[in-house]
């Protein structure tokens, strides 16, 4: 039984170090030594674990363009000649070994995935995702589903998608016709995401961003991704802007560093559990706009991929024990990694 685990485990499993091991050949998002190619399934700093390492020591790393364009501003420049530009919906081999990139809704660039060999193994990882069934495809027919679960306790649960949406657009659209500029506190790439949104619910207010989030967003539009009117803070038509209807994008980690009693500030934060958003101070929000899946997402997922084994990936949620012992009470052979038996 041991034996049949250690091999079950080199094919499919979290190791200790955060590294998602996947067949015989790739690793995603973190490292181990024996493995030809490195997967990056997005830019997050807890999918580019030990990237240099994976850089010297694996034969490549394989990645959306987009991500390694997001990975570029976040410190993590990968040689030329040691990455693989994966698209989503595309496939590359390795040896007997088939690897396929599969859309998933998160941050710019992300994606689930796939590995299957010729004996018809087929495991996928979700990476990080939002939106299973629509934005990020749930995919069947595996013996192994390794998934994030970030959001995998019942407690996490949010409103829809649109009325969290919604709430946002409300409250920026008050406070521009009241005459109040707004700033918007997010994570990298989900300030991307924002920014897109915004557009689509018609708010043409000018962007204003400054360093990394700036140029990051600037290089995404090379892609096709559209921000409209957007302008580096410390330009001099940004500091034009700046005396007018705008809205700012700020890094999350400046919400509680940042006094401005101008603005009225949002801050996205998906761990806002059962509403779609708190107003915490006179001009001062959360909004429960999330880049994960909430519980019941992450359920559907699982349910509907109908994988023969589950494995919930430990290293970068709290709840995936919990989530697993969820999942066996519904029939389905589930458990968390990292483990001790494992690698
Ligand atoms: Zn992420």
């Amino acid at each position: 039984m041991e034996d049949k685990l250690r091999r079950l485990f080199e094919r499919a499993s979290v190791t200790k170090g955060g590294g998602i091991l996947l067949g015989r050949s790739v690793v995603a998002d973190g490292f181990w030594p024996r493995r030809k190619a490195r997967i990056v399934t997005h830019a997050h700093s807890d999918h580019t674990i030990d990237i240099s390492k994976s850089m010297s020591a694996q034969g490549y790393i394989a990645a959306t363009p987009v991500t390694f364009t997001m990975m570029k501003y976040l410190g993590h420049s990968v040689p030329r000649a040691k990455r693989k530009e994966v698209e989503p919906g595309s496939c590359f081999k390795i040896d007997d070994e088939r690897i396929c990139f599969i859309r998933a809704e998160h941050i710019p660039g992300s994606v689930q995935v796939l590995v299957e060999n010729e004996n018809g193994f087929r495991v996928l990882y979700t990476g990080d995702f939002k939106n299973p069934g629509s934005g990020t495809p749930i995919v069947e027919d595996l013996d192994v589903l390794i998934v994030d679960a970030t959001y995998g306790d019942p407690r996490y649960v949010r409103p829809s998608e649109a009325e969290v949406e919604e709430a946002l657009v409300d409250i920026i659209e008050q406070a521009l016709s009241r005459g109040e500029p707004v700033k918007i506190y997010a994570y990298y790439g989900k300030i991307q995401e924002v920014m897109q949104l915004l557009r689509r619910y018609g708010i043409d207010v000018p962007f204003l961003a400054s360093g990394k989030i700036f140029w990051m967003s600037k290089a995404l539009e090379a892609h096709g991704y559209c921000f409209g009117d957007l302008y580096n803070l410390s330009s001099q038509e940004g500091k034009e802007i700046l005396k007018g209807d705008h809205i700012h994008f700020v890094h999350f980690n400046r919400f509680s560093k940042d006094r401005d009693g101008n603005y009225v500030r949002i801050k996205l934060d998906g761990w806002l559990a059962n509403k779609a958003f708190q107003k915490i101070g006179r001009k001062d929000w959360i909004v429960a706009f999330s880049d994960h899946a909430d519980y019941n997402g992450t359920m559907r997922y699982v349910m509907e991929s109908k994988a023969k084994i589950v494995i919930v990936d430990g290293y970068r949620s709290s709840f995936a024990k919990a989530f697993a012992s969820k999942l066996r009470v519904r029939g389905v052979h589930a458990f968390a990694m990292p483990t001790l038996l494992g690698l």
